[in-house]
């Protein structure tokens, strides 16, 4: 059951050839057998049987959601009511979230079965999954490589038929990278588009929240049950959210891709440049037209993020203080030895870099150099975007550098790992949605493209991705041992 799609359990739920109870226990079972992935930190066997429990009920009464009694999980940054709730790290280990997010309590309300909170990187910082307090992460196409990051349990649940689909987060990369490495499906929305409420903060004008699955048409039916306006989140937008299915097989005759030159250039391996070709001429036996184009400014991106996102970060993180909750050291003999020992003991080695960083670029004095600069560097970037949308209708182009790389290899290199985010981080910087798609493999390990839409097209990037999908393969591949 674990390798059927989203709309093929919600069809077998209905013509019941099992019950939601059945599906919610032989991917428990699952959970346990691979659990050397370390996919999860928190399962939640006995809350998911009841959902399953009530799902069925509600299946019996014809009041059913696409999503009731599909098993799904939570990445574990966004707060689940009395369930621990840990964002990857100390800090968060004994914290149990007195409310839901707003993305939790309707994919609650939709009848979803949530089966846990899954692993991920320590405060959504990181591109390896290995700064995450509950230990790395195993890629299930090879469990000597990384699986990606920050969403890395989401994407390895996924893959490995952990959960059939999970939600993820991004701020500079979370979720279409490891979707990429993983050989799954995974969309970034428009920044407003998904509620931020009781999403733990990184950088908060970059994170949003999205949905990862198996293909462009499960991605769309949790996009739909995740997206809306809500007045507990200030930055959410108040727009009519469009039905994510229903165009999903319109036509791509004569659609527009903008191919930016600078995607293309150094850095990106050879093997994997070869990938994307091949999915590029798929597309133009689609019927769409390639257009070259370039935009200068992408290169500032990974600088501009590294100044913008540990500012944020560094002004968000001050509320971990040892006093309100969360991690509290030892026998503190004053006010300041608590803060200290506290955060010292609590936060692992990336974030109390971030949280350097960011406080170092706001200080007075060098606001101007840093922050005020950076943040014109981000509007450059969106100008650039907004330029290229008068081009062409979307941008296609490289996920990440390389297929996964070896967990432990990019530890001691902060700067290395940082550039594996190097074609994703711009978007998050215009705010524009994006997707991973699986277009192909290399040695045996996953490779993504990226589409890159213009804000609130969701839906058209769901449909350029369902048309590849029906013509190619990639996406039903699954890791050897987890079939
Ligand atoms: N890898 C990037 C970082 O470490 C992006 C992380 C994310 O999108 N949450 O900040």
């Amino acid at each position: 059951m674990h390798t059927k799609t989203l709309t093929e359990l919600a069809q077998g739920l209905r013509t019941g050839e099992f019950s939601s109870i059945e599906l919610t226990q032989a991917f428990l079972k699952r959970i346990k057998q691979h659990n050397h992935l370390n996919a999860y930190i928190t399962v939640t066997e006995e809350l998911a049987l009841q959902n399953a429990k009530d799902a069925d009920l509600r299946l019996s009464n014809d009041k059913a959601d696409l999503l009731t009694g599909i098993p799904i999980a939570q990445k574990d940054i966004f707060c689940t009511l009395n369930i621990k709730t840990s964002c990857g790290s100390k800090m968060l280990d004994n914290f149990i979230a007195p409310y839901n997010a707003t993305v939790v309590e309707k994919l609650n309300q939709a009848g979803a079965v949530m089966l846990g909170k899954l692993n991920m990187d320590e405060f959504a910082m990181g591109s390896s999954n290995e700064t995450s307090h509950f230990g790395a992460v195993k890629n299930p196409w090879n469990i000597n490589m990384v699986p990606g990051g920050s969403s890395g349990g989401s994407a390895v649940a996924v893959s490995a038929g952990l959960a059939v689909c999970a939600t993820g987060t991004d701020t500079g990369g979370s979720i279409r990278q490891p979707a990429a490495l993983c050989g799954i499906t995974g969309l970034k929305p428009t920044y407003g588009r998904v509620s931020r409420y009781g999403m733990i903060a990184y950088a908060s004008s970059l994170d949003q929240g999205g949905p990862m699955a198996r293909n462009a048409e499960d991605t769309a039916i949790l996009l739909q049950a995740m997206a809306g306006f809500d007045e507990k989140d200030s930055t959410s937008v108040n727009i009519p959210v469009p039905n994510y299915c229903s165009g999903l097989n319109n036509s791509l005759d004569g659609l527009k891709i903008g191919l930016p030159k600078e995607f293309f250039g150094e850095g990106l391996n050879n093997d994997v440049a070869v990938i994307l070709e091949t999915a590029i001429n798929e597309y133009r036996k689609l019927g769409a037209e390639i257009i070259e184009i370039s935009m200068p400014t992408l290169k500032l991106a990974i600088p501009a993020y590294y100044v913008i996102a540990p500012a944020e970060c560094s002004a968000n993180l001050s509320r971990f203080d040892g006093v309100r909750y969360g991690y509290r050291c030892n026998n503190p003999i004053d006010l300041t030895d608590l803060y200290t020992r506290s955060r010292g003991e609590g936060f692992g080695k990336e974030v109390k870099r971030r949280i350097l960083m960011g406080t170092y670029a706001l200080s007075a004095g060098y606001y101007d150099a840093y922050y005020l600069k950076a943040q014109k560097i981000r509007r450059l970037i969106s100008q650039d975007f907004k330029n290229s949308f008068t081009k062409v209708d979307v941008i296609m182009g490289p996920v990440t550098p390389t297929t996964a790389f070896g967990i432990g290899d990019k530890m001691d290199d902060p700067i290395e790992m940082y550039l594996s985010d190097i074609y994703t981080i711009a978007i998050n910087l215009a705010g524009l949605p994006a997707m991973s798609i699986p277009a192909g493999f290399v040695d045996g390990m996953p490779v993504g493209i990226q589409i890159i839409g213009n804000y609130f097209a969701e839906d058209r990037l769901l449909n350029i991705a369902h048309q590849y999908q029906h013509v190619t393969d990639w996406h039903q591949h699954t890791p050897k041992g987890f079939e």
